[in-house]
């Protein structure tokens, strides 16, 4: 079978590899569709696990196949599997936890010391024609549900874990800062929370239409609005309850964020920086604000994705922009999001048949 794999910086090979073979508690699953996220641009620009480390859970030394946005269908299950068929339509959990270490002893297996992601530590990845996967790390959706919608499930329950994190209610207002892939998916998310007001700051022409008809209230060009005064305008002079940075710029983004909050707000880093922000941290003392981060998912936000999905509570297929074979999942997708293509695509998804 086909697998892009990563060897190293800039260096990502399709090749032909043997396919997985099935393991006790696991299901064979043919790829359908996987989403490129940002996080796979930065690991193909830098390869930055060295390729003879192998992460405790998974075992593996590199080079490991790239993708861990996917969905697909099952072709096997082990003996022992029960409650994935053949034939089922799956969205795959690609992150895993060692279930013994402090963090997961605490209930956040999402900061496991020994966190693995498929499509990155080992395992395999969406960017291949056929994965074998733990069967619980397997969701099974409805008969004739979307497999394109099944792959936009992982991008989703990283929005709906930082927006959990926030602590929203229906009378909550929200900023979104950058309407990317992530910062519409939060939209997404906190409409499916109920959140009353949600406001998105945005350049792009394109992306702040597509914020708008996924829910977002009000949109904000900072080049043509000062952001904090007119959340505030818009708010009775409040601020807003949460604020989430999803474009990761710096002081240029996260500034805005937190002076946009009203008295005891959370603000939410869900975007990766590269390097130093600095901050005016007096707001923290005198206003009771909180700043933290976001990272991935547990089980549990998946799954509620996966049934927000199902039950129409979030419609995220417009994030779609591009789809592409995997004979191009390179050139076609993350060379030209790498590129310029970041200023018109949101997600581009990727499928191993030829399209
Ligand atoms: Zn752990």
């Amino acid at each position: 079978m086909r697998a892009l794999r990563l060897h190293g910086p800039r260096d990502a090979r399709l090749e032909e590899i043997p396919e997985p073979e099935l393991r006790p508690g696991t299901v064979k699953v043919h790829v359908e569709w996987a989403g490129i996220c940002g996080s796979d641009l930065g690991l193909y620009e830098s390869a930055p696990i060295p390729a003879d480390y192998a992460n405790p859970i998974m075992g593996e030394t590199g080079p490991h196949t790239l993708g861990h946005e996917f969905s697909g269908y099952v072709t096997a299950v082990a003996e022992d599997v029960t409650g994935v068929a053949v034939g089922d339509l799956v969205a795959v959990q690609p992150n895993f936890a060692d279930g013994t270490c402090a963090e997961c002893l605490a209930g956040r297996p999402n900061l496991c010391d020994n966190f693995a992601f498929i499509g990155i530590n080992g395992w395999g990845g969406g960017f291949s024609d056929t994965v074998v996967v733990p069967a619980d790390h397997a969701l099974v959706l409805p008969a004739g549900f979307s497999a394109e919608t099944a792959a936009l499930i992982e991008p989703l329950a990283v929005a709906w874990h930082a927006v959990e994190l926030a602590g929203v209610n229906q009378r909550s207002t929200a900023l979104v800062v950058g309407a990317g892939p992530i910062g519409l998916s939060l939209v997404l998310a906190l409409r499916a929370h109920g959140v009353e007001t949600v406001f998105v700051t945005e350049l792009s022409a394109s992306r702040k239409e597509l914020a708008l008809r996924l829910g977002a209230d009000r949109i904000i060009d900072p080049r043509e609005e000062e952001v904090v005064g007119a959340v505030r305008a818009a708010t009775g002079g409040r601020g807003v309850d949460v604020a989430f940075d999803a474009s990761g710029v710096g002081k240029a983004t996260l500034q805005p964020a937190i002076d946009a909050l009203a008295a005891a707000g959370t603000a939410v880093v869900v975007a990766n920086f590269h390097g130093d922000v600095p901050l005016d941290v007096v707001p923290f003392l005198t206003r009771e604000k909180v700043l933290t981060g976001s990272f991935a998912y547990t089980a549990a936000d998946f799954r509620e994705v996966r049934d927000a999905v199902v039950d129409g509570r979030i419609r995220p297929d417009a994030l779609i922009s591009s789809r592409v074979s995997l004979t191009h999942a390179l050139d076609r997708g993350i060379e030209h999001l790498l590129a310029d293509g970041r200023a018109t695509e949101v997600k581009i998804l990727v499928t191993p048949r030829e399209i």
